[in-house]
């Protein structure tokens, strides 16, 4: 039986992952470590939190003491990292938490996960779950790859590209097997509504002005959340040690055109009329050193792994925004309370 650790577990992503692994393999024991902060949910894993395959652990990867005496008790395999603080604008707000969480909760698992396995990293394997936004800005043309130069604009990303360089360092310095993924933007079910795609769907639902940053000219490249799960899958059984993989949808959008899209699927399945909920977008002051535009070659991942994006963008779309409209009790739970104060804060109240 595998032993895996997998962080973050209560968050968006994480939630998918874990609820993957628990699924597909069952001779895996999968143990969730995640501190609950705002972003991690345990509602989000309701459908699987009795199989007998998974355990939650609730804890800070800050703390040394604490991820000692786990790992000395689990003994796990395994550990695939995804337990950050993931969001840009916090970051900007509160940069020393990022690097309390990203940068040294990072150096605390692989501190512990080196002493625990001395001798045997070639059983085990550290998975770090990183971001596409370590490599900077692109202008109009040209895509990251793993090649590109790392060039971090924000706390968040500064953090990010911070603790890949310890993961590799590990790998170097100490022969840990380490293997890292950075990925694009994802979109899907349990995606915190601080996030534009689930802010927007939330916003246009309750007739509320959706807020785009500046002309909402910047470009992301959009990932349906269940596809990076199925890459991580791939990645953690497939790859070699020491490797890094892009993960992306070669699938970009201009902000400002994917919030018309989203507008128009809600018109249609709320009964508006054609144009209706475009009226609601309201263009605010741009985010401070907001990078102009993010694409991922993915080509290295689909050449080796034969990993590609399973559902076109629209498909991914229609799911997620039918999914928002069905799970009104989980969405109007995490608005509540602190959601409400962060959303003042950032939009002035609008
Ligand atoms: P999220 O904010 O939804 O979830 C983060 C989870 O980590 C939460 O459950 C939270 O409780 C937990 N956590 C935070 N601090 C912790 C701590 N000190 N100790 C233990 N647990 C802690 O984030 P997400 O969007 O699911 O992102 C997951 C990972 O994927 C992150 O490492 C992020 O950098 C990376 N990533 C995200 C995206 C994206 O589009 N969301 C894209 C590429 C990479």
């Amino acid at each position: 039986m595998k032993k895996i650790i997998i962080t973050g577990g209560a968050g968006f992503i994480g939630s998918h992952v874990v609820r993957r692994f628990v699924k597909n393999y069952p001779d895996y024991s999968i143990i969730n470590l995640d501190k609950l902060t705002y972003a991690g949910n345990l509602a989000n894993l309701k459908d699987i939190e009795h199989e007998p395959n998974y355990k939650f652990v609730k804890g800070d990867i800050v703390d040394i003491g604490f991820i000692e005496e786990l790992f000395a008790a689990e003994n796990p395999d395994a550990v695939i990292h995804l337990a950050a603080e993931s969001h840009v604008d916090r970051s900007i707000t509160n940069p020393l938490e990022f690097v309390m969480t990203n940068v040294v909760g990072t150096v605390n698992l692989l501190n512990a996960a080196r002493q625990n396995w001395k001798g045997k990293y070639d059983e085990t394997r550290f998975y770090h779950i990183s971001t596409d936004e370590v490599y900077g800005t692109l202008g109009e043309d040209g895509m990251f790859t793993e090649e590109t130069a790392y060039d971090p604009h924000s706390p968040y990303s500064a953090s990010k590209a911070s603790s890949d360089h310890f993961v590799r360092a590990y790998q170097d310095t100490y022969g840990m097997n380490t293997v890292i993924s950075n990925c694009s933007n994802n979109y899907g079910s349990f995606h915190f509504p601080e996030k534009l795609i689930p802010l927007a769907i939330n916003n246009i639902k309750q007739n509320k002005p959706v807020p785009v940053y500046g002309k909402g000219e910047n470009i992301r490249d959009w990932l349906w959340v269940e596809d990076h799960a199925r890459a991580i899958d791939v990645i953690f059984h497939t790859a070699k040690p020491g490797t890094t993989y892009n993960i992306g949808g070669h699938n970009e959008w201009k902000n400002i055109d994917l919030i018309k899209l989203l507008c128009s699927i809600l018109d249609k399945k709320l009964g508006r009329a054609e144009g209706e909920s475009a009226k609601l977008i309201t263009f605010v002051t741009d985010r401070a050193g907001h990078d102009l535009r993010y694409a991922i070659d993915a080509t290295k991942l689909k050449n080796e792994l034969g990993w590609v994006p399973g559902i076109t963008f629209e498909e991914g779309l229609e799911k997620t925004v039918d999914w928002y409209l069905a799970n009104e009790e989980w969405l109007n739970d995490v608005t509540s309370g602190h959601y409400q104060q962060y959303y003042n804060d950032q939009y002035n109240g609008r």
